[in-house]
Parts: C-alpha cells; structure tokens; sequence
C-alpha cells in the first residue's frame, strides 16, 4: 500500500488555511491533524475537531513524554501535532493536512523530509488585515499581534516547496489540488510491491 501524503500549509493567520483545508478535506479526502493548544477555544470551535483544548501542564507532559510530532509557541501560545494519529494516518495510506506555523513547518521539514509545504500569502498586508476583522474571533489587540507577527512568518517562504497567494478563493483552491494530484505522482510515495526485491 502506498504511504499517505502529509501536506504542510502555514501562512499567516487569516490567510485563509482553514478555509482551504475544510475543502480539501471534503473534496480530497484529507484528515485534518488536530492540534493540542493552550489558548482558548473561539465559540464555534470544537474540542477534538478543531483542537484539542488543554492546559499548560498537561501540554508541558506530553512535550516531555515525546507525544509532538512538532510544536511551537505562536501569539504567546503553546501549539503542538500529535504524533501518534499523524504516523497512523500516513502508514495506513491517508493523506493528512497539518495547519501549523512556519516554526512547526521547519521541524517537519527536518523530521519528515517528503513532506509537501505550501506557504500561503495573502492579496495584500490590508486584505489580509480585513479578513481578520472580518472574522471577528479576536479582540483588536490579538488582531495587532497576528499582523505583526505575519511580517516576520513571511520570512520562512524560501524554505516552503510551493507558495500560493490566496486572492480568488476558488482559484487558490484550483492550485492547490493541482499541486496534491502533481504530488500524489510524486516518486517518494510511489513504492509498490512487485517493483520491490
Ligand atoms: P486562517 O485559518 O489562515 O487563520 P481562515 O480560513 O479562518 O484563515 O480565513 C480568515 C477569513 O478570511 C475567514 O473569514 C474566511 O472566510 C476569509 N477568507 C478565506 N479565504 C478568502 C478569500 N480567498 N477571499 C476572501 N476571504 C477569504
Ligand atoms: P489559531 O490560533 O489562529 O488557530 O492558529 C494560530 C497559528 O498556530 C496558525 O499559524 C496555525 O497554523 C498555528 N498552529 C495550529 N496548530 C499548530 C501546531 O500543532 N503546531 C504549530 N507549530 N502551529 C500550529
């Protein structure tokens, strides 16, 4: 059986990551790796689907009994991939879609080296501001640091396989699948049985 794709989208916060990776998922077929975080949950997120909401001594065992694939400390909060579901997903043939941040993306990058990283750029600094008002999920101060820190993601780019701008939303998502369907062909996930000896 061939091994499932991990595919790696970061990009600054509002981007649009989650946007595209519900409809990947629900055109593609992906698993989403749901994250353990320490910060609060937004009104419509669900505990186990969205993430897992836990506290910072329960993120500090797991970090310590080896539990992350990754993790890292974004907007002053403590974020990590579990390790276990993600290696499950993979052998057993599912693709599998991580959200994470450009630090996290890095240590996948070392850890899983045919993992497929897209970086995510927004229209414009203003657009991008936009979208999270729009969104309305955090306060104006949470808004400031999310846009500040943006600035220094970006700089993480170079080391992405694939950038995207997330202009049009449909043709974003167009681009993306085409970059799966080119990277399902890709050579390091093609090991059938009777090729092996
Ligand atoms: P992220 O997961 O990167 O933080 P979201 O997926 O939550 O971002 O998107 C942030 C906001 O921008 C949401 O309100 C979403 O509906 C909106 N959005 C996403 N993509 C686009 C797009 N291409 N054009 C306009 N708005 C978008
Ligand atoms: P948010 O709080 O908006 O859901 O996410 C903030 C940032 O944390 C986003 O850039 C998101 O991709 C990132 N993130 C979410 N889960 C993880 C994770 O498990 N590891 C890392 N490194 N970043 C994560």
């Amino acid at each position: 059986m061939e091994q499932g794709m991990m595919l790696v989208i970061s990009g600054p916060s509002g981007v649009g990551k989650g946007t595209l990776a519900k409809r990947l998922m629900e055109e593609k077929g992906f698993a989403f790796s749901v994250s353990c975080t320490t910060r609060a949950p937004r009104p419509m997120e669900v505990e186990g689907k969205d993430y897992y909401f836990i506290t910072e001594e329960e993120f500090a065992r797991k970090e310590k009994a080896g539990e992350f694939l990754e993790t890292a400390l974004v907007h002053k909060h403590h974020y990590g991939t579990p390790l276990a579901p993600a290696r499950e997903a993979i052998v057993a043939g599912r693709d599998l879609l991580l959200d994470i941040d450009p630090q996290g993306g890095m240590l996948v990058m070392q850890k899983v080296p045919e993992a497929v990283t897209v970086f995510l750029l927004p229209p414009s600094w203003e657009e991008l501001e936009e979208r999270l008002r729009r969104r309305g999920t955090e306060s104006e101060e949470q808004i400031q640091r999310r846009l500040h820190n943006a600035k220094r993601e970006v700089d993480y780019l170079p080391h992405y396989r694939y950038v995207l701008v997330n202009d049009e939303l449909d043709s974003a998502y167009e681009t993306l699948a085409a970059i799966v369907t080119a990277e399902k062909h890709n050579t390091v996930r093609y090991r059938p049985e009777f090729l092996k000896r």
